[in-house]
Formats: structure tokens, C-alpha cells, sequence
């Protein structure tokens, strides 16, 4: 697979519409790509103990899209095999009267991963350049004039960008994942959630009121991805209408990236071997 396909490091233009979302690469099935994710989860897990042990760099995976696109899913295929200690789920919704009385950013900072961890991100503090641009929301927020002028968004383009490159100069890296799934799959899968008596939980209407903004969405993602993917802190689009596909590359972005950082098992010095030497001498006499 090539997964530079997928990845903008804003260098590239950015083109939602011309993206093919059914897009599957060489593969027709799931099972075409089955032990491929098999082998990629073992290596993951190898190198999540390595950045867990070393404890230099912390990993925070961010999952925006469109309702329905898979996100829940795609998590839940990123954590199997992963150690639970090493790693935390975060979902934002919407913000509370404390989060709003609070700068953007703060709640996404309270939980930023520590370096040996890693931290998934179900929306971000991305949501406040995509569904608050949409609806004009930082117009309603109690903030002096200036700080809801039009080009709000826009700064807040900066700040992600600035705040992103603090985090990696503090050893922290952060990838973006963007499912990118058409209007039309989001339509079968919102029908099947009310069809199907055990997906009804998934529905709400809310989501079909949101539906009508399909294309200020669009518009949104493509202009926050534009202007905040850098090569340090990539963005990745993956198409997203077959699920078991977006699975199998976000397994081996995540898997590539973590390759990248190499992490290593702390060397032992040698007093630390000595006192090894010393208990492994004890134990054996059974003291
Ligand atoms: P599900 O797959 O269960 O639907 P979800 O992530 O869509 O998962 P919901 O509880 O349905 O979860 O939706 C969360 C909602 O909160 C989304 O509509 C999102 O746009 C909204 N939200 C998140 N952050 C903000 C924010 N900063 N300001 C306004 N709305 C936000
Ligand atoms: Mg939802």
C-alpha cells in the first residue's frame, strides 16, 4: 500500500470533491486484507511496550468525520492489541458551560498523552474549526468583540497549527485521521441504524439536521485540513465508504508512524546489571 496516496503534509492542494471515497486500492474484500492488519496489530503492539518502556514520545491520534463514517469502529480496530495502560480514549461533544467558559484548546490539553503513551482523540478541539465555523458558533461565545471578528477561524487555524508544533517540540506527535465517506453511505448506513433495532441507539436526528450542511462541511474539513497539515503533524484522508479498508490503512499509517520513532527498550547500565546479577544470584539459593 502506499500511504503517501493518503497523506498531506501541506504541500499538497487539498481537493475533497475529487477524492474517491469507495477507493480500495488492489483489494475487492475484507479478507484480502486480513493478515496484513493481523501482522501490522502484532508489530503495533511490539512497538506500543518500546514507547511505553522508553517513555520519550507520546502519540496522539486525532479521528474527525462526518456522522456515520466509521470513526467508533476504526478506534476500536486501532486499540485491539494495544496495551490498555499505555493508552487513553477521549471523546469530545459538545462543550459544557465549564468548557465554554474556558479557552478551546484547554479541554484537549487536560488530556494530552504523557511521552510513552498514546492518546485517541473521537473529535478534537478540531470540532471548533469545523462544526462552529459551519454554524457561526464562536459568535455566541461570551468573548470580548475582538476575539469573534471573521477571521476567527482562521487564527484558529494558526493557533492548532503553533499548538501542534509546541506539542512535537515537547515529544509529543500528532497525526490526523479524516474518513472521508460520500453523502450517499452516510444515507445507507443512517437508514441501517434505523432498521436495525440494535443500531437505533446510534441514531438521532440531529445527525439528518446536520446532513443538510453537507457541503459547508466539506468546505470546512477542506480548508482546516489545508491549513494545518504540516509534515511533522500530517493529515491523512482515507476513504472511508468501505470500513474494512479505512481499518486496514489506518493500521499501517499507524504502525509506519510508530516504525519512525523507533522507540527502544531503555538500556540497562551496567550497576543496574549488577544489581540484576545480585538478585538473580539470591533467588537462585532461594533466599
Ligand atoms: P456517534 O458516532 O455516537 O454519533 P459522535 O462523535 O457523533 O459519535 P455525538 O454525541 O453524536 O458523538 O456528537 C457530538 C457532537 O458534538 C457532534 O455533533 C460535534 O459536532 C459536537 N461538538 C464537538 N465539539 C464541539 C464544539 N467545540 N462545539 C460545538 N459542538 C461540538
Ligand atoms: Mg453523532
Amino acid at each position: 500500500m502506499n500511504l503517501n496516496r493518503y497523506k498531506f503534509n501541506g504541500k499538497q492542494k487539498v481537493e475533497l470533491t475529487a477524492f474517491d471515497t469507495k477507493y480500495t486500492d488492489c483489494f475487492t474484500t475484507s479478507d484480502d486484507v486480513k493478515s496484513i492488519v493481523e501482522e501490522n496489530v502484532k508489530e503495533i503492539s511490539e512497538l506500543q511496550s518500546k514507547l511505553y518502556a522508553e517513555g520519550k514520545t507520546g502519540l496522539l491520534l486525532i479521528f474527525q468525520a462526518m456522522d456515520a463514517a466509521g470513526k467508533d469502529s476504526a478506534i476500536k480496530h486501532v486499540m485491539s492489541g494495544i496495551n490498555p495502560q499505555g493508552v487513553n480514549v477521549h471523546s469530545f461533544k459538545q462543550p459544557s458551560s465549564e468548557e465554554l467558559a474556558h479557552d478551546y484548546l484547554w479541554r484537549a490539553v487536560k488530556v494530552l498523552p504523557e511521552r510513552g503513551k498514546i492518546a485517541i482523540f473521537n473529535r478534537s478541539y478540531y470540532e471548533d474549526v469545523l462544526v462552529v465555523k459551519v454554524h457561526k458558533l464562536y459568535e455566541k461565545l461570551n468573548v470580548p468583540p475582538r476575539c469573534k471578528t471573521a477571521d476567527t477561524i482562521k487564527k484558529r487555524y494558526e493557533q492548532i497549527k503553533n499548538f501542534e508544533d509546541y506539542l512535537w517540540e515537547n515529544g509529543i506527535i500528532t497525526i490526523k485521521f479524516f474518513l472521508h465517506l460520500s453523502k450517499e453511505t452516510q444515507r445507507k448506513r443512517f437508514l441501517r441504524r434505523i432498521d436495525n433495532k440494535d443500531k437505533n441507539w446510534k441514531f438521532s436526528d440531529a445527525d439528518i439536521r446536520e446532513r443538510k450542511f453537507w457541503d459547508d462541511y466539506q468546505e470546512a474539513y477542506q480548508s482546516a485540513i489545508g491549513a494545518t497539515a504540516t509534515e511533522k503533524n500530517p493529515w491523512y484522508i482515507i476513504p472511508a465508504d468501505k470500513k474494512w479498508f479505512s481499518r486496514a490503512i489506518i493500521s499501517n499509517i499507524l504502525l509506519q508512524t510508530m516504525r519512525e520513532i523507533d522507540p527502544q527498550y531503555p538500556v540497562i547500565t551496567p550497576e543496574q546489571e549488577a544489581v540484576l546479577e545480585e538478585s538473580r544470584r539470591k533467588l537462585t539459593k532461594q533466599e
